[in-house]
């Protein structure tokens, strides 16, 4: 199977989709036709994990072989989660928690970002390239520690993260900026996390830059959530909460499944899309947002406007006003145009908004785009701790309180699979503010000693490590001085 940008003809092979991230055009690669499953759902609700990622995997990167991608697979998902099931589902307060932070970094990124190097080296193997590899990456929090932990130290790989630097949470900064390994650096930016974005963007597309880079032996690879390496991995955990849920006898094969998703960059609940269109009995697709909510407005008006305040919220890996991997969607509903989607990407990257048409909308009929107030986020993680003494972090109870809405508003009670996307020990202050205000003086790690007597939860691995862990990371640069700050670490 091919992949073709979004924005022109161009195919490609899925490794080469993978080492390039981006296409040259700015498209996004998109599969070319949409595979299905060819294993029945109860096959895949008995096997575990990584069976079932095998079996997800193989039908999207089939120029890797069955040996490239089991090692691959085999490589991520292993005891670097903190249980064999990798993504176990628990039921709450009436619907199903997918709790996909049982990664290194505690936040659902880990689930793709913990194969990405493994794809993109197997991918270089097959290419036969031999420049290294430099991963290039704008984060709003987890995404950069869950690369710099899939990338510290692997061989053939320079990563650089930049952060807004006043965006991200105490906790989110601590764990990026004591990053160890050589080949790790780490730069908070002037600016919030749709500047880094942009910053990182123009890079990747700076002809002069790419010739500089290649003749010093390097090239730019994103692992951002644009790349199919890592948009596969998260169709996998939407196969495997369904067939769990087949096999606990709480759904019947074929019976339809909501979700829930908390989302910023749009590419977590792209992966359920494109998991329903790969035969997955999926039934509404439940879009979360915070206050930030550009996509909201965009499935219940149909204009995307990005000109709008940008609201610094608790749940800061959300706050995003490009969703760079709508853009596939987009794609889809144009009728798989490169001519139509580009227009509308570029009036968003010169006006700053765009409508799509009626016939268009027509095909956004399985979304549903709704919201959460900073004061309801804060309700839902109180409201769920009181009834079930089970700690939501603010992204997820985002999207459980969206979902209470959507209850609410449509009285469509179709089994829903919420997707939890952090541990609540990641945002421990919004947390612990929301179910006891009295911990208001106490410091963060004071608050993860409470919230663990609170919950009767352990305090995870990822916040127990950086404790004492030595500061690596001092950068600061402005908007403007993201490249040479690329230029020194890279000493070209
Ligand atoms: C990245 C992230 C999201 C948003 O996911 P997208 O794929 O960008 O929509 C939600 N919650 C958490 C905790 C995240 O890290």
């Amino acid at each position: 199977m091919k992949y073709r940008s979004t924005r022109s003809n161009l195919e490609v092979t899925a490794s080469q989709a993978i080492l390039k991230g981006l296409s040259d055009d700015g498209g996004l690669f998109v599969p070319v036709k949409a595979p299905s499953l060819d294993r029945s759902l109860e096959e895949l609700s008995n096997m575990d994990y990584r069976q079932v990622a095998y079996e997800v995997m193989k039908l999207y990167l089939t120029d890797f072989t069955e040996e490239e991608l089991k090692n691959c697979i085999n490589s991520a998902y292993d005891d670097k989660f903190d249980t064999p099931q990798i993504a176990p589902v628990v039921k709450k307060d009436g619907a199903y928690y997918l709790e996909l932070f049982h990664g290194k970094t505690i936040a659902f990124k880990d689930m793709a970002l913990s194969i990405l190097p493994h794809l993109l080296i197997t991918s270089a193997r097959k290419n036969q390239v031999k420049n290294q590899i430099v991963i290039l990456t704008a984060t709003s929090g987890d995404t950069g520690k869950a690369a710099l932990a899939g990338f510290a130290d692997v061989p053939g790989t320079k990563i650089i993260v930049f952060y807004p630097k006043d965006g991200v949470s105490p906790i989110q900064k601590l764990q990026m900026v004591t990053q160890k390994g050589d080949n790790t650096f780490v730069v908070g930016v002037d600016g919030n996390f749709d500047d880094c974005q942009t910053g990182v963007k123009k890079m990747f597309h700076d002809p002069q830059l790419a010739k500089t880079l290649s003749e010093a032996g390097c090239q730019f690879s994103s692992a951002n959530s644009i790349n199919i390496g890592r948009l596969t991995p998260q169709i996998v955990y939407y196969v495997y909460a369904y067939t769990r849920l087949l096999k606990a006898g709480e759904l019947k094969a074929g019976e339809p499944m909501n979700v829930a998703v908390p989302t910023g960059n749009f590419g977590n609940i792209l992966a359920a899309y494109y998991a329903k269109l790969a035969g997955l009995p999926v039934g509404k697709l439940i879009c979360a947002s915070n206050e930030n909510r550009v996509l909201y407005d965009f499935f219940n008006t149909g204009t995307y406007d990005r000109n709008r305040e940008f609201v610094l919220t608790s749940s800061p890996s959300m706050d995003i006003l490009i969703s760079s991997n709508l853009e596939r969607l987009i794609y889809l509903i144009a009728g798989e145009s490169a001519e139509k989607n580009t227009a509308l990407m570029e009036r968003l990257s010169k006006e700053g908004v765009y409508s799509i048409t009626e016939d268009m909308r027509a095909k956004l009929n399985d979304f549903y785009g709704g919201y959460a107030t900073e004061e309801e986020t804060a309700g839902r993680i109180g409201s769920m701790y009181q009834k079930e003494r089970y700690v939501l972090d603010p992204h997820t109870a985002v999207a459980s309180a969206v979902y209470e809405k959507y209850l609410d508003g449509t009285g469509d009670h179709t089994k829903t699979l919420i997707v939890s996307t952090a541990s609540p020990y990641k945002f421990t202050r919004s947390v612990m503010n929301a179910i006891d205000p009295a911990c208001k003086e106490m410091t963060d790690f004071e608050l993860a000693d409470r919230l663990c007597e609170m919950s009767g939860t352990e305090i995870p691995e990822a916040i127990r490590e950086i404790r004492n862990a030595p500061v690596r990371h001092r950068s600061v640069c402005s908007v403007e001085d993201m490249e040479s700050a690329v230029k020194n670490f890279l000493g070209v």
